[in-house]
């Protein structure tokens, strides 16, 4: 039998049921792949479910104001993908009269679709024979291979890939590929043992599974100190919308560069613009991680008599209610209590 027979009767037998399975409406497969980008999957289902609940059609999410978006995607991270999902959207809502383009080529031209994205929403929707190359599927194909080079990208294995996708039942052949990685062909325990492609992997025969795929060394993050305020005006919190980049759109709290001693916190916030500083405490450190950079944040409490320009002071409903990234969940569940009070 063929590498993609095997794979596919297995498929059959052992696919995980999941909301979006045997879904053939692009724009619902289009939904769930964004998601599915950088999130596991457990977490995608509740997401997936809301979103059609809330949006049933790319006019509905079209219509939709972006902070009702981002609100809604608050949790799932990677917020660009948020603002993209919404923009593309508009475009199909707008310009394409709520049909999604029927080939790959044609879906990378949406805002937020990348190369893989594109090939699973094309294979899936329209039947188009293209592998949806992700680490995933590079890790199993990389072992399945014995592929000796570092890859750059997951779509250094172009070639190959194209070659051993079924034509018949691609999209089914690309999902049952991402099962395999997840199920058995594992970044760290991979089980040949009961692998259904065993036969066909050269790194089985090798007894070589963890060398694949190559290996170089990781860059370092780089790290950023923070600090963070939750500053009072008049028993309610200053808030403000952040810039374009780096979680842009959503909503932070007063923020510098740097780490600081009170005296010089108090001179700082004066600089920014802040009136009537009075430091009330020190809150508990926290650290987030992101893709390129950690932010190591260190956190107070204050009150003061005027903000600068940005700035609007929210009651705890008003907090509750506005999108704020994950990465300021500690400070997040601080300042619910004390604007609260
Ligand atoms: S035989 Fe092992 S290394 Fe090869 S695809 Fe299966 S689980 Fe992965």
């Amino acid at each position: 039998m063929r590498f993609s027979e095997d794979l596919l009767s297995w498929y059959d037998a052992n696919a995980r049921a999941l909301p979006w399975r045997g879904e053939r409406d692009p724009y619902r497969v289009w939904l769930s792949e964004i998601m599915l980008q950088q999130t596991q999957t457990q977490t995608v289902k509740g997401y997936y479910a809301r979103f059609l609940e809330r949006f049933p059609t790319v006019f509905d999410l079209a219509a939709a104001d972006e902070e009702t978006v981002l609100k809604l995607w608050e949790g799932l991270g990677y917020y660009s993908r948020a603002r993209n999902l919404h923009a593309a959207a508009r475009r199909v809502a707008a310009e394409m009269g709520g049909r999604f383009p029927a080939t790959a080529e044609a879906l990378r031209r949406l805002p937020g679709v990348g190369p893989y994205a594109a090939n699973a929403i094309a294979s899936i929707a329209w039947g188009e024979p293209v592998p949806a190359l992700d680490g995933n599927q590079a890790r199993v194909l990389s072992r399945v291979l014995a592929w000796e080079d570092v890859l750059n990208t997951p779509f250094d294995l172009v070639d190959p890939a194209a070659v051993l996708i079924d034509r018949q039942r691609p999209g089914d052949y690309n999902q049952a590929l991402m099962d395999l990685g997840a199920a058995i062909c594992t970044p760290k325990a991979p089980r040949c043992d009961a692998c259904p492609v065993a036969a066909h992997c050269r790194a089985r025969a090798e007894d070589a599974a963890m060398d694949f795929p190559r290996k170089r060394a990781p860059a370092a993050k780089k790290q950023q100190d923070r600090t963070i305020l939750l500053v009072m005006l008049n028993g309610r919190l200053l808030v403000r919308r952040r810039p374009k980049g780096l979680l842009g759109g959503l909503y932070e709290f007063a923020a510098l560069e740097g780490h600081y001693a009170e005296d010089g916190l108090r001179a700082a916030l004066a600089e920014a613009g802040f009136a009537g500083i009075r430091i009330d405490r020190r809150l508990p450190d926290a650290k987030h991680v992101f893709t390129h950079i950690v932010w190591r944040m260190q956190g107070w409490l204050a009150e003061c008599d005027g903000a600068p320009e940005g700035y609007s002071p929210v009651d705890a409903a008003q907090l509750e209610a506005l999108p704020f990234p994950s990465a300021l969940r500690t400070y997040w569940e601080i300042a619910k209590e004390a604007v609260s009070r």
